[in-house]
């Protein structure tokens, strides 16, 4: 019996990598926005709320739907999660991993996908764009041109989202407050 498992991750976390690969002055901008409370603003000016999926239950439907409409034919997955430990223990947002078994004369494939629980309390959108992402590595490993290429036909704002949702990570990162939090204030967040 062989066991062989890749897994990669997504969107490194130190101090505003986030950021990185984006020009310097939009960087500089960012971060002026930020120390003048202009960032939350921003982004609360272009999403008022957040998507209502609860549940891994209800996230492995939505998984299921946006795999089903926007990539025919690709392997089914086995098993979609929120993980609250993704971003802290990982310093990523979401993972894929493939794990390979073979069992007699037959290899058999399980699929994960796995999605940072802060995006529980983010607009819809924002999910969308770690799901895309996600699903796009059950076709394409590395991050080139064929795997941009392939978000975007999934999400034709695939950049400008991936671009909202760093600026919102560098504004939670720089101690800013969640912006779309459920169902209760934030002094009471635990
Ligand atoms: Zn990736």
């Amino acid at each position: 019996m062989t066991n062989t498992a890749a897994s990669s991750a997504t969107l490194p976390g130190a101090p505003l990598t986030y950021l990185q690969g984006y020009p310097p002055e939009v960087v500089q901008r960012i971060v002026g926005m930020q120390q003048r409370d202009g960032l939350a603003a921003w982004l609360r000016s272009r999403y008022t709320q957040a998507h209502t999926l609860r549940t891994d239950r209800a996230l492995h439907d939505y998984v299921k739907d946006l795999r089903k409409e926007l990539l025919r034919g690709a392997p089914p997955l086995s098993k979609v999660a929120f993980d609250s430990k993704l971003h802290i223990v990982k310093n990523a947002l979401g993972t894929h991993t493939t794990v390979s078994r073979v069992q007699g004369s037959q290899l058999k494939s399980k699929r994960e996908i796995r999605i940072a629980s802060l995006f529980k309390e983010t607009p819809e959108e924002f999910l969308k764009m770690i799901v895309v992402h996600e699903l796009a590595h059950l076709r394409e490993r590395e991050h080139d041109k064929a795997f941009y290429k392939l978000c975007t036909h999934m999400e034709p704002a695939y950049h400008q989202l991936e671009f909202e949702v760093r600026v919102y990570l560098t504004h939670l990162e720089l101690g800013g407050q969640a912006l779309w939090p459920q169902g209760r204030p934030n002094f009471m967040k635990d």
